[in-house]
């Protein structure tokens, strides 16, 4: 089964709406010669969102928010909804990133009511799993992979389950310069989408793209992405350059 990739960049909390523009420029430049170009993905802060998707437009690169609320409306300050996401025209969300559970308390039920929110709409999910180190050091991986596997997924719909894109973050890779080999994530993509089919069948199984995400760079994405369940990669310091991103695109091109 050929798995399309997809090369998506999470900003987080860095550049401004001018800072995005100018990226995104430099990068339609940089991709435009290459060929077989994965699915690009780049999250900026909520409030560039309408800057990259005017920026992006007609670009083939597609513009997803950092984090979506389960309410449509209402008296819940500071969030943001699919709606108003896809009304500006926005194509993906990240949901439960290991920094939403870690720094705002996001749990498991918090992000399985989120991920059941956007497939209720039109945007696509890019649900986060990972463990910390010292469930890796207790060998505890699989029992918490898994296990937000199954916690995000509950309850959603089969005919939904083609939508999502799950990404495997180790918590200890992230920002850390520490990688998992290519050998350990495959591994645990592995795992994942042996519990996925398990849940639904096996052909959703097939056709789910996991990214690896955690201190993704250029010299190190050939490497994952030639694992046969790396299907991409969710990259989060390296894609806030436009050299180093683009190259990082090259090695999934
Ligand atoms: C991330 O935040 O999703 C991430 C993978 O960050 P970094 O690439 O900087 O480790």
């Amino acid at each position: 089964m050929s798995r399309k990739r997809i090369i998506a960049g999470n900003w987080k909390l860095n550049k401004t709406a001018s800072e995005t523009r100018r990226f995104l420029l430099t990068l339609r430049n940089k991709i435009a010669g290459m060929d077989a170009l994965p699915e690009i993905l780049i999250c900026p802060p909520s409030v560039a969102l309408e800057t990259a998707i005017d920026a992006a437009r007609e670009s083939g690169i597609a513009i997803g928010a950092q984090n979506a609320y389960w309410e449509s409306t209402g008296a819940f300050t500071g969030e943001v909804s699919t709606e108003m996401l896809e009304s500006l025209g926005v194509s993906h969300v990240l949901i439960g990133h290991s920094e939403r559970r870690a720094l705002f308390g996001e749990s498991d039920e918090n992000v399985n009511r989120k991920l059941l929110k956007v497939l209720s709409g039109t945007l696509t999910p890019i649900a986060c799993v990972g463990e910390m180190l010292e469930d890796r050091e207790a060998g505890r991986t699989e029992e918490v992979v898994v296990g937000q596997v199954k916690s995000a997924l509950m309850g959603v719909a089969h005919e939904h389950a083609r939508r999502i894109v799950l990404a495997y973050e180790p918590v200890w890779a992230i920002g850390t310069g520490l990688t998992a080999t290519p050998g350990q994530a495959n591994v645990v993509h592995g795992l994942i989408r042996r519990s996925v089919g398990a849940i639904f069948d096996g052909a959703v199984a097939d056709e789910l793209r996991i990214l690896y995400g955690g201190s993704a760079k250029p010299d190190n994405a050939a490497g994952l992405m030639a694992e046969s369940d790396v299907d991409g990669l969710l990259v989060g310091g390296a894609s806030l350059d436009a050299d180093s991103f683009a190259e990082i695109i090259r090695a999934a091109a």
